[in-house]
């Protein structure tokens, strides 16, 4: 069950989907409507978010169980250091390997009070993401574990250095490939890349794409985690707070050029916060040149 990337199609982008566990039986049939509608789409894997402090442990688990037994999809589960102690990290990771997971998106995390508040964990706990990687490692060896990068720095990290120092560290326990935090100046991504080459790090960062469904509600979170909102972008989205359709429509032609441009400049994988919904990021597959796998049956 290895992430291969592997397409036959000729310049098919590899794609990947992020999804978070619903906390309701509403939003509940929203994603699992969204992960049939991409599923057909065929991602190299897709991921389940960890909510904060470990709030969704057991929906995180539920989600990433039900991918498994009702898709063909490779899950990833995230996973992060906050909130628990090493033994109910390392059983968790247990239980999911148990069900046939062989993919963590292993992390730090925010410390319980949210972005911003002083970070501490649990003295029995993983202290930092390089330990809990190690920890993952040593119990399960076959599991990959996939790590975040940040194109603009962690809002935590003294300068670049000290944040690639991280990723470096992070790669020497095992992690073997990254996905970037949102952004939407392709600049910074090509920068940071140049920067974590220039180490000699060669692993893929893929970088996380995010389609602004609500721009205001967008912002306020992405700003909180260290990602730049450029002016261009808000103003494009100006005027349009009540009038969601035409959001709809900007949000997407804004990904999709994104994701066209990198495209352009040699980027060949790409990793979708969904949001559990399925529209826009299909929209932008689309346009990626990927086509549901009963389309290209048809077209056979
Ligand atoms: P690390 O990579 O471990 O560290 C990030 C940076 O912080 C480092 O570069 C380092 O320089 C600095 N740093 C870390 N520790 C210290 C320290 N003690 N002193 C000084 N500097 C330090 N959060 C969730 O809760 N659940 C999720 O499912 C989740 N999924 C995510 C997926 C992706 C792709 C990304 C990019 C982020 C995700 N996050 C998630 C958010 C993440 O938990 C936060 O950004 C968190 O603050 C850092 O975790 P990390 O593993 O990225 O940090």
């Amino acid at each position: 069950s290895a992430i291969t990337d592997g397409h036959s199609a000729i310049n098919r982008p590899k794609i990947s989907f992020e999804f978070f566990p619903p906390k309701s039986e509403e939003m509940d049939r929203t994603l699992w409507s969204s992960i049939e509608r991409l599923a057909p789409l065929e991602p190299s894997f897709v991921s389940v978010t960890y909510g904060a402090g470990g709030s969704t442990r057991e929906r995180t688990h539920a989600t990433i169980a039900r991918i498994l037994k009702e898709t063909a999809l490779l899950p990833a589960a995230h996973l992060t250091c906050v909130g628990a102690s090493r033994g109910e990290i390392d059983e968790v990771v247990d239980r999911y390997h148990e069900v046939g997971v062989r993919h963590i998106v292993a992390l730090r995390g925010d410390p319980p009070g949210g972005i911003g508040a002083p970070y501490s964990t649990r003295a029995d706990g993983y202290q930092t993401s390089p330990e809990l990687i190690e920890g993952i490692k040593r119990r399960h060896p076959d599991i990959d574990v996939i790590v975040s990068a940040y194109p603009e720095k962690h809002p935590e990290s003294r300068d670049f250095d000290a944040d690639i120092d991280m990723l470096q560290a992070k790669i020497d326990a095992g992690a073997t490939r990254a996905i970037t935090q949102v952004f939407f100046d392709n600049d910074l991504y090509f920068r940071y890349l140049d920067r974590v080459r220039a180490r000699g790090i060669d692993i893929p960062i893929v970088p996380g794409i995010m389609p602004l469904h609500n721009f205001k509600q967008a912002r306020a979170f992405v700003t909180r985690t260290g990602t730049t909102v450029p002016d261009w972008l808000a103003e494009k989205f100006d005027g349009l707070d009540d009038d969601p359709e035409t959001r709809k429509l900007v949000a997407a032609t804004v990904a999709a050029g994104q994701v066209q441009k990198l495209a352009k400049q040699g980027v060949d994988t790409f990793h979708f916060y969904t949001m559990n919904r399925a529209d826009l990021v299909f929209a932008i597959s689309h346009l990626l040149g990927i086509r549901p796998k009963s389309a290209n049956k048809a077209a056979a």
